[in-house]
């Protein structure tokens, strides 16, 4: 099935511009339906935020995935909802939010850019991260643990996303900030490697 989607993908992007309209409507319906069969078996539901995006036309580069945390300071601070209208008074926002049970909320249309790392710079040098970058909070304190149930999430959700993009980094937001920020808090970055790993393991067991 993996391989199938991807194959399908490939076509997509091997087609290119001088293909007939035709041709190219047909392979976009079947990526579409690729990356619908690919979400649905993700636990996602919208929250998409009229602040913090710049909408762009077209497909946007990326190839870094920014993890940060964040929880709300007003009611309960877990509330996927407190933490929505926390980011809509900054007016900033990720692609995707993840709650404690897991569940993905996507609040940023993948192409468009969202304003959720600032003033930041990648080792190499690349400045703006915002610009070449999806950002994925996961709810959490500096006093506790992201849940299982959220990093299991977020590797199923950077496989995901790995289908669209060539996404070579995945880095936290203290990483591209360190002056200023200290998030993602408590998250172990060798849990989530594993993860991923486990989960490449399986596809590629899918292809024998
Ligand atoms: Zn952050």
């Amino acid at each position: 099935m993996i391989r199938l989607l991807l194959a399908a993908l490939a076509a997509f992007i091997l087609s290119g511009c001088s293909a007939k309209e035709g041709l190219i409507a047909q392979k976009s319906q079947t990526v579409y339906e690729a990356q619908k069969t690919i979400r649905t078996t993700l636990p996602m539901a919208q929250m998409l935020a009229d602040f913090g995006v710049e909408k762009s036309e077209g497909k946007r580069e990326v190839d870094t995935v920014v993890v940060h945390t964040a929880y709300s300071l007003e009611g309960e601070a877990y509330n996927p909802q407190n933490l929505y209208n926390v980011f809509k008074r900054y007016n900033v926002s990720p692609h995707y939010m993840i709650d404690r049970n897991g569940t993905i909320y996507r609040m940023a249309d993948e192409n468009d850019l969202a304003h959720h790392a600032g003033k930041s710079k990648m080792a190499d040098g690349r400045e703006g991260v915002n610009r070449f970058s999806i950002g994925v909070e996961l709810i959490n304190s500096t006093i506790d643990l992201p849940t299982n149930a959220q990093y299991d999430s977020l590797s199923k959700l950077i496989i995901d996303i790995k289908t669209r993009h060539n996404i070579r980094y995945v880095v936290g937001h203290s990483d591209i900030a360190p002056d200023r920020k200290s998030d993602p808090w408590n998250f172990d970055f060798n849990k989530l490697l594993t993860l991923l790993e486990k989960q490449t393991g399986y596809a590629k067991k899918d292809k024998e």
